[in-house]
């Protein structure tokens, strides 16, 4: 009994995930269970089965196929004719073959469809549209005032993401556009309003809402170093884990939690904050831009960088030439990177205590000057780690990219299609 051993597997494993989750998992159970009879849902299953598969393993063999899921061969065989007729898969090259006829390989087909990826920020917003690889189609970004209020900004905001839709549909009328993921810094509910956002000033703005009903689109909104953590685990460095930690460093610090697959952001939208953490009970400690004092980002922000810079030296510089000073053996300056990985690498060594990962990802814009920081970072991880958890830790450091940042936000709403594949459903 192939489906009821599939139900079976699904269901151990979804007992694995955090509270929260095994709530939500009980309903599946539950559904599960009063439903093994029902064809029409089985064949959904195992559709969603194949196509997450194909999507996960790259391009893979119908035998290789049946044999990772579980499922029978003609199960497979069946299915994917169907997801060839959508146009859902491709035939793709052939693998070799030690004798016989080499199988053919199936794969995603990318140009299934697009989806916008858009990072709100203070000073600019980028946006692309990318295809069901996370493939960047059009790209483009737009300066922006500082501390503008929200009707002004969304308003040019709503501009931009025309200007995309147009350039899309009249250079690929041939790609549908699914949706559009977002992501910015602040705690966003489920229902995607922004609840408050210390980067932008704004609060309790219903983003969601407003921007369905302007493009007739589903937006998917989330917090911005979270969509990190999303993508990284849709297209990136995340992909065969299951439990990882992403780490931003650049204006703020912030942190994405994989547990399961599966970002966890708390229940309240607020978890990751580990640059509000507070990190000293030095009453000389700089106070923080959240209010409070001793935080770990009053270290370790661009902010926090140049101002220990001024204030040993008297000197004002700009994050960039803090860097270039670095780079140039100013002592001062490879001192204060250096203090700044000392308090990443503890408050790194904290995390992994807590959340036993199989791997920390670093990211953001500051990782340009990773070689002055990582060091300590390494040093402080490895010392502060209870037994030697931090030994068994893969830290993966990225190349600054905007592009990582787009594809993350596009993953947003590329996860959620494939999760639903409303289009694909006859
Ligand atoms: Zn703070």
């Amino acid at each position: 009994m192939k489906f009821n051993s599939y139900i079976f597997c699904l269901t151990i494993q979804r007992n694995g995930y955090n509270t929260k989750l095994v709530r939500q998992s009980n309903k599946v159970w539950k559904g599960l269970s009063m439903r093994t009879g029902d064809n029409g849902y089985i064949k959904e299953l195992n559709y969603k089965l194949i196509l997450d598969t194909i999507r996960t393993k790259g391009a893979i063999s119908r035998a290789d196929l049946a044999r990772v899921t579980g499922l029978t061969r003609s199960t497979c065989s069946v299915t994917c004719e169907r997801m060839i007729k959508q146009g859902v898969i491709i035939e793709t090259g052939k693998v070799d073959s030690t004798g016989g006829r080499p199988p053919i390989l199936l794969q995603i087909n990318n140009r299934a469809g697009a989806v916008l990826g858009l990072k709100m920020m203070d000073d600019q917003i980028l946006g692309a549209a990318i295809d069901l690889g996370g493939n960047i189609i059009q790209q483009h970004s737009l300066a922006m005032e500082r501390d503008l209020p929200s009707e002004p900004y969304l308003q040019r905001f709503e501009e931009f993401i025309s200007s995309i839709l147009d350039i899309q549909r009249k250079d690929y009328p041939f790609i549908p556009i699914l949706g559009m993921g977002i992501g910015l810094g602040g705690r966003i509910s489920s229902e995607g309003v922004l609840l408050d956002s210390s980067v932008l000033g704004w609060s309790m703005v219903p983003l969601r809402a407003r921007l369905e009903k302007r493009f007739n689109l589903p937006v998917h909104i989330e917090n911005d170093v979270n969509t990190f953590a999303i993508g990284e685990k849709f297209f990136g460095a995340g992909k065969e884990y299951d439990t990882f930690l992403c780490l931003s460093v650049g204006e703020g610090t912030g942190l994405g939690i994989i547990i399961n697959g599966m970002l966890y952001d708390g229940s309240h939208h607020g978890a990751g904050e580990i640059g509000h953490t507070r990190i000293t009970f030095d009453p000389q400690a700089p106070r923080c831009t959240c209010g409070k004092q001793g935080c770990l980002e009053v270290f370790t922000s661009d902010r926090a960088l140049v101002e220990a810079y001024h204030a040993n030296t008297g000197t004002t510089v700009t994050i960039d030439s803090l860097i270039a000073l670095a780079t140039a053996g100013d002592e001062t300056a490879l001192k204060v990177f250096a203090r700044a990985g000392m308090y990443l690498g503890t408050a790194l060594s904290t995390l992994v205590n807590l959340f036993d990962p199989q791997a920390i990802i670093i990211g953001g814009e500051r990782t340009n000057a990773a070689t002055f920081f990582l060091p300590e970072l390494q040093k402080h991880l490895e010392e502060n780690c209870v037994y030697d958890l931090a030994k068994e830790v893969t830290l993966t450091v990225l190349q600054p990219s905007n592009d990582d940042w787009i594809r993350g936000v596009a993953a947003l709403a590329i996860r959620e299609f494939f999760s639903t594949n409303t289009l694909w459903r006859e």
